[in-house]
């Protein structure tokens, strides 16, 4: 029997012991009947860690990016952002839904908004009194479109400043802003000074069961309290979870530098193969083109679970394969090994 090996997203990290004991072990109360203080203690650790005024504990990215865009827009406003970063490909119908803005989608090469595009954005619509008016300029860091690729903190400062000369506030979408940090040793606090408003994700490459934090302003944060609750995502005795994420916070950040050498390793591996080709990752993602298999990225991928390694479809020709807490030197060698085997086997019955 093949050992399974999930590499389609680091959400999948199971919680290690020493999580689950500081989850056993958590302080708690009810969020809506007086507080819960671990909470309350993850909500102070992450403004403090990311230098903002307060901080909001949420269940998920998507929540935490939608309270923000609540916070900082007016309906029938317009928040510019590039296309492919999870906002517009996986969160539009929401933004329309809860918000009513609507969004003004750059086309960037790499994932990374410039003043130029943020400039052009702006200008390429009519602007008047009866128009739409951008309210809000959006960024994500890392990139999770093209492979996890970091967005350098010089490069948002420079947004930041030309945002402020529109008047325009700033969010970070940064569910792996961990990632980035640990890759560019700028630290989290440093990239958050960029920006108005910062969402992290503690189930991602953190490896926590549950969770984000909604970082900013006192008073966008007191208002997001309140659209919380409106949105069905008031918390009872949330210091389970919140003890999960404080765990996650103190051991898991150092070591995602395991999961970037883990990563670089399974694609210098893996385009040792001519099948395969794929830039080199910045993070803790390797985004590999197929397309030299002889099999298109849905075949590939139904091949590669034949063989006990999930990976993602995620264009036509392309697969995404992350690396994560539970995702070890030898697992990444046993998986190429067996991606290998499926391009040659499909190789073998194409020649033959
Ligand atoms: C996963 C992800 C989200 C959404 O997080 P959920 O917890 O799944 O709602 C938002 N932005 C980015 C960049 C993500 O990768």
């Amino acid at each position: 029997m093949l050992l399974p090996i999930d590499l389609r997203s680091d959400t999948l990290s199971v919680i290690t012991p020493g999580m689950r004991r500081a989850m056993a072990d958590a302080e708690v109360g009810d969020d809506l009947y007086g507080g819960d203080p671990t909470t309350r203690r993850l909500e102070r650790h992450c403004a403090e860690l990311l230098g903002k005024e307060a901080a909001l504990f949420t269940a998920s990215g998507t929540l935490s990016n939608q309270l923000a865009l609540r916070g900082h827009t007016r309906r029938g406003s317009e928040v510019i952002t590039d296309a492919k970063y999870h906002i517009n490909f996986f969160e539009s119908a929401a933004t329309a839904d809860l918000s009513g803005v609507v969004l003004n989608p750059v086309d960037t090469p790499d994932g990374v908004l410039t003043p130029t595009l943020l400039d052009a954005a702006v200008d390429r619509k009519r602007r008047a009194r009866l128009t739409s008016s951008p309210s809000l300029v959006w960024v994500e860091n890392t990139v999770n479109y093209y492979g996890g690729s970091v967005i350098r903190v010089d490069d948002l400062a420079g947004l930041r400043a030309a945002a402020l000369d529109k008047g325009l506030p700033l969010h970070m979408d940064g569910a792996r802003l961990p990632n980035a940090s640990v890759a560019t040793g700028t630290s989290l606090a440093e990239y958050a000074a960029t920006v108005d408003t910062v969402a992290v994700s503690f189930a991602k490459a953190l490896g926590a069961p549950f969770g984000s934090i909604l970082a900013g302003p006192a008073d966008l944060i007191e208002q997001a309290v309140v659209h919380r609750l409106w949105f069905g995502g008031g918390l009872h005795q949330s210091g389970f979870m919140a003890a999960a994420a404080l765990y996650a916070l103190e051991h898991h950040i150092d070591r995602l530098a395991d999961d970037h050498a883990h990563a670089r390793l399974l694609r210098d591996l893996l385009v040792e193969h001519p099948g395969f080709t794929a830039p080199e990752p910045a993070t803790n993602m390797v985004v590999a083109d197929v397309s030299g298999t002889g099999l298109d990225s849905t075949e590939f991928v139904r091949a590669a679970a034949e063989v006990g390694v999930k990976a993602a479809r995620w264009t036509d020709t392309r697969v995404r394969l992350v690396t994560r807490l539970g995702v070890e030197e030898s697992t990444v060698r046993e998986a190429v090994r067996r991606l290998h085997r499926v391009a040659e086997r499909h190789g073998a019955l194409t020649a033959g």
